[in-house]
């Protein structure tokens, strides 16, 4: 309640400001508060299932740590939430499945104990029904397809208990998808790696290209017959980085109807940060790998050690500051390239390091003022917060019906 208060204490504010010249960016307006909190908000990938396995982190409460909960939830607006669900990409085979299947029923029976605020979505009509009820809507997306086990049928089982997108790779290339951040193996997707784009499109899951090569992203756009998603990437024309999209391939994505959710991980927006963090840790990969091994593949052992040392290399002056208004900038450069219809809200939350002024969940209202202030329309603004998430959804299960024969 509390924090409601203080949500509409600062709009009430905000309304004065307005009075007296243009309203920050940091200040959220009545306007933007209007719009933010009665769109719906979809951030299409959190790694936040990983915290659910700590004994000091509770959904349901406001936790000192991490991203996201749902009080922060509740108060940034953010009402449609993608838990991730990820393991590092060199286990492979049935240990891979094992652990895919711990973080699915983490996050079910987490969705079940907290079912006054949340509920589990499948559809985008799940997540519009959700929505009217004042729930916040919680999907799930398998980040890499090394959790797939090299066996197809685990694509039909995960989309049976819920999963909606699948990222076909992680960092490293698995046994039938190369990796942006590997060396190429498999030429892009194998014909085994067709074939689960495939299944995935008969089974109304979302494609989803972030992390993968370049040859990659573009085979998965030949085979599938729903459009792609990719994720949380961000735009490589602002920051040099394999992670991102270059402009050609966002086009490309968005000319059949896909969406690009930028991804607010700092060395993914930053170029200074970007070449900081690479001199000091020898790049993500590097890093992850490290720490990983220290943390013998404890995966929210991985998430908290990763935030920490960042922390710790801000705080001795190694890299930069990056402002939360480079994630403006992101959304607008892939806007300004293919429209609003084909950007939306992938955070990373949870599994990043959130640039300052979008410390947690509870910021995002601020991205609705900054494109109200950029002149962006009431409906464009929807789109990016989660409509346009909605409508690939909506074209994915239509592919789906199609394949399955209209039933
Ligand atoms: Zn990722």
């Amino acid at each position: 309640m509390t924090q409601i208060r203080t949500v509409v204490l600062c709009s009430v504010l905000s309304v004065g400001a307005i009075l007296i010249g243009a309203v920050s960016a940091d200040e959220i307006s009545e306007h933007a508060h209007q719009l933010h909190f009665s769109s719906i908000v979809l951030d299409t990938h959190d790694d936040t299932t990983q915290r659910l396995f700590a004994k000091d982190y509770d959904l349901g409460a406001r936790n000192p740590e991490g991203h996201v909960d749902i009080p922060r939830m509740r108060e940034g607006g953010m009402n449609a939430i993608f838990f991730s669900i990820w393991i590092d990409g060199k286990i492979m085979g049935p240990p891979a499945i094992q652990k895919a299947l711990d973080q699915i029923d983490a996050v079910r029976e987490n969705v079940k104990k907290h079912s006054n605020d949340m509920v589990l979505a499948r559809t985008a009509e799940d997540v519009r029904r959700a929505h009217a009820q004042g729930k916040i809507a919680a999907l799930m997306g398998v980040e890499g397809g090394h959790m797939i086990g090299n066996d197809i049928r685990m694509v039909r089982i995960y989309a049976d208990l819920g999963v909606r997108y699948m990222t076909l790779s992680h960092f490293y290339n698995d046994e039938w998808a190369d990796s942006s951040t590997d060396k190429p193996v498999h030429n892009g997707l194998t014909d085994f790696g067709k074939e689960v784009v495939r299944e995935m499109n008969r089974q109304g899951m979302m494609v989803d290209i972030s992390h993968v090569s370049d040859k990659t992203f573009y085979d998965a756009l030949e085979v599938s017959k729903a459009p792609l998603i990719a994720s949380h990437s961000s735009c490589r024309a602002l920051c040099n980085h394999v992670r991102d999209m270059s402009d050609e391939m966002i086009k490309a994505l968005a000319a059949k109807g896909g969406v690009i959710q930028i991804n607010y991980e700092r060395s993914f927006i930053d170029q200074a940060y970007k070449d900081a963090y690479e001199r000091e840790t020898g790049g993500v990969v590097a890093h992850l790998s490290e720490v990983a091994k220290n943390c013998n593949n404890d995966e929210a052992c991985i998430s908290r050690e990763m935030a920490s040392m960042q922390k710790k290399l801000i705080a001795e002056g190694k890299l930069p500051t990056v402002s939360w208004e480079r994630i403006v900038d992101h959304i607008d450069h892939a806007v300004k390239l293919v429209g609003a219809d084909h950007v939306g809200l992938g955070s990373d939350f949870d599994g990043a390091d959130m640039p300052t002024g979008m410390e947690d969940c509870s910021k995002l209202p601020k991205i609705t003022q900054a494109l109200l202030n950029k002149g962006y329309s009431e409906s464009e603004i929807r789109k990016i917060l989660g409509e346009n998430t909605l409508r690939v959804m909506e074209q994915a299960e239509r592919v789906s019906k199609e394949m399955q024969g209209g039933q």
